[in-house]
């Protein structure tokens, strides 16, 4: 058929495509997606098998919005693709166009020969992205991963807005199988990686934390075997040791140490839990930053973040710029802070378990307001048989913190609700139920939390209570 290209060689085709492109054509705009509602005039449109629909079904729409290519599936292409075929109109028929994508991907990262930083490990990677690539802007022009697109789709996706005049790419690789963290290293190529941490982590598929060590280090060993350079937790006993036998690296920690180049001192909050600390080095730095992020395990996201733009050769004033001046994203759920002087609204609502709530209460426990304290959580899900006596060991804890109220929403936090005794205001079955009661209940100096597991959809109730004032 005119107009198809048939590569059963896909890092062929990747190539030609990449070349393509790198070559100067169009590569102002988003030249490859995968969403077809962004397909413009010259794009690589790549139909991926979708979890609730084809990419295929899109074909038409993308030609007709100008679209050069599409990469679809051989199978798709025997079947279909004769009705679709139309001048201009160019196909790349790959056994898989996942992997094909993957390889477009990599072949593009390839025709660059820039910084492109990794950012692995278990918790903490999309804040320490940000936070790296806050203040490598300060000096560079930075590429970084969009909000959590970090897996085998989203890390291609973000190589390939690597724009001409792109001098740094800061990108999130997120894994949950063993072998995940090479697969994503050799599309990526990493000059320069960081491990935020190893925590609990799919622990169904790497079976122990030094499971998870292990597939998250592989980061380090690649930046090994390429002369790359990596950012060692030296507070992370597992990362230390991942990362003691390397030839390139900058240590970092909370406090000073052996092969800490770079550390926290003097760490402290503002009324409602904005950290500070300062940024301190073993050559005599010693730089206050101040910081809109609350929470004190964003210090060690910050401090990793300072050790990277230290590293790129920015002095600490221009480090603690970038750190200072990055506010969080509106929907970023992360312990978002509002404070408009009347109330304050802390949304922590991106996720849960058990140590994230407990942290969570205790922040609310240190924020200084002139009214109450209320507490409103949702079920931690996926915590398998250990559910009800976690869920409960919440409402005991709550019991010794100075928090007036907790609210509860879902079936398990009816036992934390239970268990909190006296602080115990309310149960909720619905989300209106929530909605409508606290519309009524908190006034003008209250502080409220919300926390709950992703799928509780809690920001819901904190968005509101925040558009009524
Ligand atoms: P995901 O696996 O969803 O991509 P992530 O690793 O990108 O997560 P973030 O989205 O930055 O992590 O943060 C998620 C949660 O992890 C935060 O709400 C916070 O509770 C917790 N967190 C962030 N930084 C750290 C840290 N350094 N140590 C422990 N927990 C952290
Ligand atoms: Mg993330």
């Amino acid at each position: 058929m005119k107009g198809a290209l048939i590569f059963s060689d896909f890092e062929r085709a990747g190539t030609i495509v990449a070349r393509d492109m790198a070559e100067g054509y169009r590569l102002d705009d988003p030249v490859v997606v995968i969403d077809s509602r962004k397909a413009v005039e010259g794009a690589v449109f790549v139909a991926l098998p979708g979890e609730r629909t084809d990419g295929h079904r899109f074909i038409g729409e993308v030609f007709a919005a100008g679209a050069a290519w599409a990469v679809v599936s051989r199978q798709w292409f025997t079947e279909k693709g004769a009705e679709f075929s139309g001048p201009g109109h160019r196909f790349l028929v790959a056994d898989d166009p996942v992997a094909a994508f993957q390889q477009l991907a990599a072949a593009y990262r390839e025709r660059f020969n820039i910084p492109v930083i990794g950012i692995g490990g278990s918790n903490g990677k999309t804040t320490t992205k940000e936070m790296v690539a806050a203040v490598l802007s300060t000096s560079f022009n930075v590429l970084v991963t969009q909000g959590n697109f970090n897996n085998h789709l989203g890390v291609p996706l973000t190589l390939l807005q690597m724009r001409r005049d792109t001098e740094v790419a800061v990108i999130e690789m997120g894994i949950n199988h063993p072998g995940e963290m090479e697969f994503l290293c050799s599309i990526a190529c990493p000059t320069h990686g960081l491990l935020t941490n190893i925590g609990h982590e799919h622990l169904e598929f790497f079976g122990s934390l030094d499971g998870v060590a292990d597939a998250e280090a592989a980061l380090f060993r690649y930046l090994e075997a390429h002369g790359g350079t990596a950012f060692v937790n030296l507070e992370d006993h597992r990362l230390a040791a991942a990362g003691a036998t390397l030839s390139r690296k900058t240590g970092y920690g909370m406090e000073p140490g052996e092969g800490r180049a770079w550390w926290a001192g003097n760490i402290g909050a503002d009324r409602v839990g904005r950290v500070s600390f300062t940024l301190s080095s073993g050559s005599g730095v010693r730089q206050p930053v101040a910081m809109r992020f609350v929470g004190r395990h964003n210090v060690i996201n910050a401090v990793a973040a300072a050790a990277v733009g230290a590293h790129f050769g920015l002095d600490p004033s221009q480090i603690a710029d970038g750190l200072g001046s990055l506010q969080p994203a509106k929907g970023w759920k992360r312990m978002e802070l509002f404070d408009d002087g009347e109330i304050v609204v802390l949304n922590d609502t991106y996720n849960a378990n058990p140590d994230s709530v407990r942290f969570a209460l205790d922040t609310l426990a240190a924020i200084e307001c002139q009214g109450r304290k209320i507490a409103v959580l949702g079920d931690m899900l996926e915590l398998g048989g250990n559910s009800a006596i976690e869920h409960e060991a919440i409402g005991k804890y709550i019991r010794e913190l100075p928090i007036d109220a907790c609210l509860a929403y879902g079936d398990d936090a009816r036992l934390i609700c239970r268990e909190s005794g006296e602080r115990c205001l309310c149960h909720f079955g619905t989300m209106d139920e929530l909605r409508q009661f606290l519309a009524g209940y908190v006034q003008p100096g209250d502080a409220v939390l919300f926390k709950g597991s992703r799928g509780m959809r809690l920001e819901l109730a904190a968005d509101d209570l925040i558009k009524q004032y």
